[in-house]
């Protein structure tokens, strides 16, 4: 399978972790648009968010959980954060592995 981010799981690619368990990898995105910027990805192969079903119900739950505990690890959850998924073309998505941005540490940009 050519998919970066499932290298990343593998270990084939390096990154630096911020959190694993069975379900889910959270690592430094490695080109930071703001002062944090973590990807949370489900160890499932999920290409984009049209493709999560119900079955992927528990690990979606888990995916922000796990932004939570994130958020308040990295110092951000109470001045604030953005999570962001980008889905196909349109939405700017450039790996297609399911993956949420975990972005703050300073004010962002208004979307509009
Ligand atoms: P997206 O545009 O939502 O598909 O975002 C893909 C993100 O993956 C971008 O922010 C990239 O900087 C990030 N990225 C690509 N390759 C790596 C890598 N090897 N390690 C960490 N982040 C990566
Ligand atoms: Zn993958």
């Amino acid at each position: 399978m050519d998919c970066i981010f499932c290298k990343i799981i593998e270990g084939t690619i390096p990154s630096k972790k911020v959190f694993e368990n069975e379900r889910i990898l959270a690592f430094h995105d490695i080109q930071p648009q703001a002062p944090v910027h973590t990807l949370i990805i489900p160890k499932k192969h999920i290409p984009t968010m049209n493709d999560v079903t119900g079955e992927d119900d528990a690990v979606m739950a888990e995916i922000f959980a796990v932004a939570r505990q994130i958020a308040k690890e990295q110092g951000v959850a109470e001045s604030g954060y953005r999570l962001v998924n980008n889905c196909n073309s349109d939405g700017g998505q450039v790996v297609y592995h399911l993956h949420f941005h975990l972005l703050g540490g300073e004010k962002l940009k208004p979307l509009g």
